[in-house]
């Protein structure tokens, strides 16, 4: 007889969207011919000057501990670049550097959830919120909103998740996995409700320089101040200079709650990378030509695999205004089936689609949203053609 796991892991899945990608890369390494639209990172290598500033922190002997909450000079070049976005001043003291985005939000919600206290969480979502409450005993309260909304919930429906339990929400804007802008009027009607109802906000900022709207980015805090003393702002370099494998995000906000979530950190993972914060560091002071060039080639392949995808019968998409993906609905072709196999949800589709079309994608289910497939265009226009082409044969066999 041995004593078992505990609660906090025992339901606990791994990633699916990491989960799909490894299967896809294994599909890969075997020679399965496969389109991988399932990339969850940008396909560019980091800009050479971020690499070089790595290297000489490495010979230099920068090598060692750090100050748990990140370096001085970068945590100052993370308050100056929200100032410089978003107009907001905040104070070094404000910035946590962390082990990458991920780790912000898991310390952000750790930091201020604890058992039955609920965190409203907007559909579709990003895949690692639910279990990050979970894991830190808290309830998610899913909000749900449809493709012909916008993917954009309406205020009334946030309204009515709203309990005295409510100890948090959590908005992603440009999204993962819809692209989506949330609209001005959405966020300050957020902050609205946190004030009259005493709750945080935290902003999963990530996209924010990925957006193809030509507009400077915007948050709650940046549209009403009044939250900034409730509110967490989560960032990193890891889709912005295509830096993933460097493990490098932040977490902004009051003092108080950044020392709460540093304090986690001290007695978990310490201080983030060394030499991954002066790469960081470079990225922040550096030339931005490359995060633009990037994303002038991430429009074009937008354009492109929206243009390809609406000629699918019976395939809808909203044209994604940030993020590198999209999130078209498939479900008009549920209930379908090929060989026997009936094609009943997301799931199935994506099962089908990688079996069939040898393309690989990751189903809406995982996002909170079943009607939908979550392609990315994290990859080259030939690929987005191979692998589009491929879904609508597919689809054709479809009876
Ligand atoms: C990629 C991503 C993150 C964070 O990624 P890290 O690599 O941990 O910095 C956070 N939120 C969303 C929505 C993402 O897509």
């Amino acid at each position: 007889m041995k004593k078992g796991l505990s609660r906090r892991v025992r339901d606990l899945k791994p990633s699916p969207t990491l989960a799909v990608n490894a299967k896809a890369k294994a599909l890969r390494a075997k020679g399965v011919d496969l389109v991988n639209l399932s990339a969850g990172e940008p396909d560019f290598d980091t800009p050479e000057f971020i690499k070089e500033a790595a290297c000489k922190a490495i010979e230099e002997g920068f090598t060692r501990y750090t100050p748990v909450p990140g370096i001085p000079e970068l945590r100052e070049a993370i308050a100056q670049k929200i100032k410089a976005h978003y107009g907001l001043s905040y104070t070094p003291d404000s910035v946590l550097v962390t082990s990458g985005g991920k780790q912000a939000i898991f310390n952000a919600v750790a930091a201020l959830v604890e058992e039955e206290d609920e965190v409203i969480i907007l559909s579709p979502y990003w895949v690692s919120y639910p279990p990050i409450v979970e894991i830190c005993g808290g309830r998610p309260v899913v909000v749900n909103t449809s493709e012909e909304k916008g993917f954009e919930p309406s205020l009334s429906a946030v309204a009515e998740a709203v309990s005295p339990r409510t100890k948090m929400i959590i908005i992603n804007s440009p999204s993962n996995p819809t692209g989506v802008v949330l609209s001005p009027e959405f966020l300050k009607g957020v902050a609205h409700l946190a004030l009259e109802h005493d709750f945080y906000i935290l902003t999963d900022d990530i996209y924010d320089l990925i957006r193809f709207d030509g507009r400077a980015p915007f948050n709650v805090v940046s549209l009403e101040p009044k939250v900034m003393d409730r509110t967490l702002i989560v960032n990193g370099v890891s889709k912005t200079y295509a830096m993933t494998g460097w493990r490098l995000g932040w977490l902004v906000g009051p003092e108080e709650l950044v020392k709460a979530a540093s304090r986690i950190q001290s007695q978990s993972t310490s201080n983030a990378c060394s030499i991954s914060q002066k790469a960081a560091l470079a990225a922040l002071l550096g030339p931005q030509d490359s995060l633009k060039e990037m994303v002038k080639v991430f429009r074009r392949r937008r354009d492109l695999m929206v243009s390809l995808l609406l000629e699918i019968p019976e395939i809808s998409c909203l044209v994604p205004m940030g993020s590198f993906y999209m999130f078209p609905n498939f479900s008009a072709y549920y209930g379908r089936q090929a060989g026997g196999q009936v094609i009943d949800g997301s799931l199935a589709m994506a099962d089908y689609l990688l079996e069939e079309a040898r393309v690989a994608c990751v189903p809406g289910v995982a996002f909170g949203e079943d009607t939908c497939i979550r392609l990315s265009f994290a990859t080259s226009e030939e690929e987005i053609e191979k692998g589009i082409t491929r879904i609508k044969e597919a689809l054709a066999k479809l009876s």
